[in-house]
Formats: structure tokens, sequence, C-alpha cells
């Protein structure tokens, strides 16, 4: 389940947003990823500037969202009850039928893209060219699942059976594409969803359920639950009638839903610690464009995001690496999402705990290069910030801090950035740059990550070409990837059948 990936780009199709065109027709023969908002295009601009100026006073999704508020267990057990009962008629409907809602979904994915932009910007803090690709990963999710659903039904001596209930439990920082990946998932499969979002964007769960309802998905098949996870939760994740949950979010979380529940069919993709290995053969260049992105990218908000880079040998030392560096990150725009400057958004919340200990104190060794301050008085908005001189197992070295700060540590070897990267907990995303084939496949045999790429940032997976999940604490559950080609298989039960011939 490692796979690793060098350089990958989006192909390069012109789009024009805001102005109505048909759907995409499918490549010949193959699966084509939804193209990305081009910036360069004019109207396009104009799209994007009509969103920002609707994003302070969003209201999308709140009538959905109250619709969807539960407050008593007893409402809580009836949805689970009527998602149940709605999941044979669905089951029965057949792949093909399913597929087909699916490829209605993606459609509707793409006619409501800017009010998906819109929606993130207001509640997640996400700018533009931050949601705009999420959007295109739910349409991606939507049609590569699609397929892979009419697949299952066509291997040879076994039969899949969908359980009925599924449970997706799916984080803030990416609103859109993951629960709408997790849920369509499910669905695809045959089984009935209940879609929890994360409290702190509800209503970008609301127009996700708005579009797959429009889609065709039955409304009872999908059902949308607006709950404190403090009183409800536990109900939820304990309920004999929910057969798997697909959870996005911390590792903690994950033990605490088998906690509750030790037979429960979990998929979770949880924490992070991740880092970028940079040889004296890379292009430095590249490096700092691609360690500025994974690590500052939704304010470092991404279980994927790099907070670690290891700089091998001369490195460690390059004047020209380290001042590229810290010049990248000085002039990194930090400000409200919805500037059209601004190139780092808020956090969702004031930095507490762990993140708010990486930004504001140094652990013995650390100095900062660039130190963050706060922008006002909410505790959300912050400068970036860039610190060296991490400890090897140090409090920063093996925490996930989850916010935009990056450490940069000197190493002597390749074998001994290796030792650091892998010294962490988790292993969900992992980087080099060098351009020595083979210190490529030296690193390659060795990092443990799910996610490995050679060349390019560790931020942003595509689905299909890049199919995305990690080992060791970054996963509780089947280490089946989302966007993979085997991540429906896992979810749902294979029943034998006889082998014609
Ligand atoms: N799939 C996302 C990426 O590749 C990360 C998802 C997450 O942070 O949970 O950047």
């Amino acid at each position: 389940f490692r796979e690793a990936w060098t350089l990958a780009s989006q192909p390069a199709v012109e789009t024009h947003r805001g102005v109505p065109r048909p759907a995409p027709a499918p490549a010949a023969g193959g699966f084509t990823n939804a193209p990305d908002t081009d910036p360069s295009v004019a109207a396009n601009r104009a799209w994007a500037a009509a969103i920002r100026a609707r994003a302070a006073t969003s209201a999308l999704g709140v009538d959905t969202l109250q619709d969807a508020r539960i407050d008593d267990a007893s409402a809580l057990s009836a949805v689970i009850g009527a998602a149940k009962s709605a999941a044979t008629a669905w089951a029965q409907i057949g792949a093909q039928t399913r597929a087909a809602v699916l490829e209605a979904v993606a459609v509707e994915l793409e006619a409501r893209r800017g009010d998906l932009v819109e929606v993130m910007m207001s509640e997640a803090g996400k700018t533009v060219d931050q949601a705009d690709p999420e959007v295109s990963e739910a349409i991606d999710f939507a049609r590569y699942y699609a397929a892979r659903a009419v697949e299952l039904e066509q291997w040879e001596g076994a039969r899949p059976v969908p359980r009925r209930v599924s449970v997706v439990t799916p984080p803030w920082n990416f609103p859109v594409a993951i629960p709408t990946g997790s849920t369509l998932a499910a669905l695809a499969t045959g089984s009935a969803a209940i879609l929890k979002p994360a409290e702190q964007s509800p209503r970008c769960g609301a127009v996700i359920a708005e579009i797959l309802w429009a889609a065709g998905v039955p409304k009872d098949a999908l059902q949308l639950i607006d709950i404190d996870p403090e009183a409800l939760g536990e109900q939820l994740v304990g309920d004999p009638r929910v057969d798997q949950v697909i959870l996005t979010g911390g590792y903690e979380t994950a033990r605490r839903f088998l906690q509750i529940r030790p037979d429960l069919k979990l998929f979770a993709e949880t924490s992070g610690k991740n880092a970028i290995v940079v040889t004296p053969s890379a292009d430095l260049d590249l490096a700092v464009k691609d360690i500025v992105a994974s690590a500052y990218g939704h304010a470092g908000q991404k279980c994927s995001a790099a907070s670690l880079v290891i700089a091998v040998g001369t490195v460690a030392t390059s004047h020209r690496f380290l001042t590229q560096l810290e010049d990248a990150v000085r002039s990194l725009t930090a400000g409200p999402a919805d500037e059209p400057r601004t190139q780092m958004g808020p956090l969702i919340e004031p930095a507490a705990g762990k993140l708010r200990r990486a930004l504001t104190a140094l652990e013995p060794g650390e100095r900062w290069i660039v130190e963050p301050t706060p922008l006002d008085e909410t505790g959300r908005a912050w400068t970036p910030a860039l610190k060296a001189g991490t400890r090897p197992g140090s409090f920063f070295h093996m925490t996930e801090c989850f916010g935009p700060v990056l450490s940069v540590l000197a190493v002597a070897t390749l074998d001994d950035a290796i030792h650091l990267q892998n010294a962490v907990d988790y292993g969900l995303t992992a980087g080099i740059h060098s351009l020595d084939p083979a210190e490529v496949s030296h690193w390659l045999d060795r990092v443990e990550a799910g996610n490995a790429y050679v060349n390019r940032g560790i931020t942003g997976a595509i689905v299909q070409r890049q199919p995305f999940g990690g080992w060791k604490r970054s996963v509780v559950g089947p280490t089946f990837k989302a966007g993979g080609p085997h991540y429906l298989s896992a979810l749902v039960d294979w029943e034998r059948t006889e082998i014609e011939d």
C-alpha cells in the first residue's frame, strides 16, 4: 500500500466558470480528472471576485442544516432506522443505476462549484485557490467511484454484499472533498449513508447533501445530521444498526470510536507528521516552491502538510537554500480568506494547545528564522512561522501541530534523514527532493509513509493518480486508499459464488 509519485500536473484545460457549459465528455477509454479553475482567464477572475464579495454574508446551506438538526436520542435513533430501511431499495437498484446517479452528482457538483467555494471560504477560511481544487477532487471521487462500483459487480467467484448503514464523519480541513468522497464511496457500494459534517463546517456538509439529493440520491439513503457529538456521538457510533464508519480525523478520535465499539468496522485516515528531505543534488528552486506550498497551504491545516524540512549535508548550510526559503516564507501574504491578495488564510479556530506552543515558544536548540506574529486579537490570523534547530525526538519533531509552522533540521547523510523521517509515530505523506535516481530509490525503499512524493509537494493527492492513505498511526482499519482502485472493495462484504465455465 505504499506508492510513490513524481511530478504530476493537472491537464492544461481552459475553463470558464460562471459561464454555463456542457459537462466534459469522458475521455475515451479512461478516467479524466476534473480541471481546476484557470485564473489566467478573465471570466474566472470575475467569478472568483464575485464569490469573495458574497462569502462574508453567505447563508448557503443554513435551511438544510436546520432541517438536519437533531437534539435527542430518539430522533437520532429514528434517522438510523430510516437509513437502514432505505438501504434495501438502494442496494437493489444495482451498481449501474447507482453509478448513473454518481455521474449526475459530478455534473451537479460542477454546476454548483461557485457555491461550494463560497461556503468553504465562509465557514473554513479557505482561499479560492485552496477551495477550487477541492471541488475538482469531489467531482473526481464521484466519477471514479461510479466506475469502480460497476467493476465490483464483475468479479468472478464473489459477489459484493453492501453493508446497510455507513456513518461518515469527515474533517473541517477538506470540508467538501472528503465528505463528498467518503459519502459517495459508501453510496456507490449500495450502502445508505449518514453524513455528520464536522462541527466547524456543517454548512459545507449541507450543501453537499443538497447536491447529492438534487442529483438523485434518495433522501432517506443519504441522511444529513447535525448533532452535538458530546451529547450524541457515542450513541451514533455505538448503535448496532450502524455497520461501518468512515472517519477522517485525529488518531485519538479513531481510538475513542473503537473504545465505544470494539467490533466497529472503522475506516479511519488519521494524523500525520510529515517531512520533506532535500539532498545536495536537488533542484533547490523547485524544492523551496514545493516546501512552501506544502507547509503553508490552507495555513498548514492538512494531515498531508509538511512541517519538517530535513536538509542533508551541504543543503543545511547552503546560504542560497536558506535565504531563498526565508524570503519565500516572508513574502507570503497572510490575511482574510476573502481578500484577493491573501495567500494564507486564517486558522479555523484560535491557536490553542500544541499549535499555540509551536507558534509562540521555542524548544531547546531552536531559533526563529521567521518569527510568527498574530495579525489581530482573534488568535486565528497569524503570519507564517519558520524555525531551525529542532532536536531529534523533541516536541516539534514528533508532534502534529496542524498549523503554519515549519522547521528545518540539519543532518549529515540521507540515511540520517530517513531515520528522522521514520522516527515519528505516523506515516502519512513524505517527500524527497533529489535529482539523483540512486538516492531516490534508496529513500523509496526505506521511507515509512503511505504517500511518498518525489520532486513534488506532499499535499494535494489526485484521485486515481495518487490514491491517498497512510500507515502506522496515520490509519486505523484497512489500508485501502481513498481515490484508489481497491477502496470500495473494503466497504462491502464478499459472498462466494459459483464460477461459470
Ligand atoms: N488528501 C489531502 C492531500 O493530499 C489531505 C487530506 C487530509 O488532510 O486529511 O493533501
